[in-house]
C-alpha cells in the first residue's frame, strides 16, 4: 500500500527525522488560512498523488507571497498532473500540500527497501540527487551505491556510515545523517514497510540534513498489524478494480493487455500469464481466485474481469484442488446471468470435480471453448481473439 508525501512525512518525523513544517488540505481557503501561520519566507507548494515525477510536470511550486501560493493552489486542485509514473491518463490532484522553503546546498538520493534475493535490507544512496534517479542508474551507475544490512533490531554504526559515505559530509551534517539512517531503518522495521525513498534528501546552507521528499510503501500482509498505517489509505489513488477485488480477499491486479485471466493458485496464475505471452498476446490481469474460493467469489472475481474495457477474451485456467470445479463453475455462471459475456470463453478445467464443472457449463447455455490443457487454452482463446 503506498501512502501520500504528506503523510509519510509525519510517519518519518516521528520516528527523529527531520522535515520541513508543512501542512496537508482539499481546500484552498483552508489552505492559505493555515499557510499564514508557517513562519517562512517562501512557501513550497506540492500535488499530492502516489506518482513520483511531479516536479518536471508542474506539481511543485515554489511561492513568493500568499496571492502567489493562491492563484498557483486554485491553478493545481483538480487538475489531472501528468508525470512519467502515472501514465498517460495521469491522476487528480485531490490533496495539496504546503510547507516551509528549504535552502538547497546539496540533494541526495536514498532509498531503503526489501532485497528478496539476499534476505536482507538494502540501502541505496547517491550524491546526485534530486529529480533523475533513473537517469543517473543508466548513465553514471557506478554513482549508486548498495548497502545490505542485515535484519536486526538496530542497524550498525558501521553500516550507516557506508551507507552515507558517498555523500561526503563533514563532523555534524555527518552525525546527523547517520541518526537518519538509525531513525530510516527504525521505521522500516517496526511499520513493516516494504520501501521507504527520499529524493532529495538535502543539506541546507544552515547546515541541517532534512528530508524534502518522502515516498512509503508497506506491505499490504502486514497492514493487519498496523491499523493506524491502514487508515492512511487513499483509494482516489487506487484502481476501482482493485478496490472491488480488494473487498472480495481476491489476489487481483490489473494490467495493460487484452485477455482476461480467471485463474486459481498465484504459480498457475503466472504460468497462465507466461503461456499467453509465449502465444503472442498480453494478460489484462494477474488473478488469483484462491482455494477455498466460494461461488459468490468467483462471480465477483469475473465481473471484475469483464468491467474492464481493454478485455478482449477470457481465460478461465482451473486445476481444482481444494478448489472444487463445479463451485467455479457455477460462479461463472451466476455472474453471466447479471452481465452480459459479449467476448470469447475458453475453459480448461482439471482436477476435484471437473466434470461436473464442465455439465455445469455446458448446460448453462454460455457459449464458451473447451480446453484440453493449458497449452491448448492459450492457443485457442489467442486464436478466438484475433
Ligand atoms: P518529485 O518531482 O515528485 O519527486 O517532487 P520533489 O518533492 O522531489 O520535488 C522536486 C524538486 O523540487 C526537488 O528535487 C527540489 O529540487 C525542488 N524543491 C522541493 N522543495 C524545495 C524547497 O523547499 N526549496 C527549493 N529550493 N527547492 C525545492
Ligand atoms: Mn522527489
Amino acid at each position: 500500500m503506498n501512502i501520500h508525501e504528506h503523510q509519510a512525512k509525519e510517519i518519518l518525523k516521528k520516528y527523529g527525522a527531520i522535515v520541513p513544517a508543512g501542512f496537508f488540505s482539499t481546500s484552498v481557503d483552508d489552505l492559505i488560512e493555515k499557510a499564514k501561520n508557517l513562519k517562512t519566507e517562501k512557501y513550497v507548494l506540492k500535488a499530492q498523488i502516489h506518482a513520483g515525477g511531479r516536479g518536471k510536470a508542474g506539481g511543485v511550486k515554489i511561492l513568493n507571497t500568499l496571492e502567489e501560493l493562491k492563484n498557483s493552489a486554485n491553478e493545481l486542485l483538480g487538475k489531472t498532473l501528468v508525470t512519467h509514473q502515472t501514465g498517460p491518463e495521469g491522476r487528480e490532484v485531490k490533496r495539496l500540500y504546503v510547507e516551509e522553503s528549504s535552502n538547497i546546498e546539496k540533494e541526495f538520493y536514498l532509498s531503503c527497501l526489501v532485497d528478496r534475493a539476499s534476505s536482507k535490507i538494502a540501502f541505496i544512496s547517491s550524491d546526485q540527487g534530486g529529480m533523475d534517479i533513473e537517469e543517473v542508474a543508466s548513465s553514471n551507475p557506478e554513482k549508486i551505491i548498495t548497502t545490505k544490512v542485515d535484519i536486526a533490531e538496530e542497524i550498525s554504526d558501521a553500516d550507516c556510515e557506508s551507507v552515507i559515505k558517498i555523500f561526503d559530509l563533514k563532523s555534524d551534517a555527518k552525525d546527523q545523517a547517520i541518526s537518519l539512517i538509525k531513525s530510516i531503518y527504525k521505521m522500516f522495521i517496526s511499520t513493516d514497510a516494504n520501501m521507504v525513498e527520499v529524493n532529495p534528501l538535502i543539506l541546507t546552507k544552515e547546515g541541517k540534513i532534512v528530508c524534502l521528499d518522502a515516498k512509503v510503501n508497506f506491505d499490504s500482509n502486514a497492514l493487519f498489524r498496523h491499523p493506524e498505517i491502514l487508515e492512511l489509505r487513499d483509494l482516489n489513488e487506487e484502481d476501482p478494480t482493485e478496490i472491488e477485488a480488494s473487498k472480495h480477499d481476491l489476489a487481483y491486479i490489473k494490467l495493460d493487455g487484452s485477455i482476461g485471466c480467471m485463474v486459481n493458485g498465484a504459480g498457475l496464475a503466472m504460468a497462465t500469464m507466461d503461456i499467453i505471452k509465449l502465444y503472442g498476446k498480453e494478460p489484462a490481469n494477474f488473478l488469483d481466485v484462491g482455494g477455498g474460493a466460494s461461488k459468490e467469489k468467483v462471480s465477483a472475481a469475473f465481473k471484475i474481469i469483464l468491467s474492464d474495457k481493454n478485455v478482449k477474451g477470457i481465460l478461465i485456467n482451473i486445476f481444482g484442488g481444494i478448489m472444487r470445479c463445479d463451485v467455479l463453475a457455477q460462479g461463472v455462471v451466476d455472474a453471466a446471468k447479471e452481465i452480459n459475456i459479449s467476448v470469447p470463453l475458453v475453459v480448461r478445467l482439471a482436477g476435484t470435480n471437473f466434470k461436473e464443472g464442465k455439465e455445469i457449463l455446458d448446460n448453462s447455455g454460455l457459449k464458451l471453448i473447451s480446453a484440453e490443457n493449458l497449452d491448448d487454452a492459450a492457443k485457442k482463446i489467442v486464436e478466438a481473439i484475433k
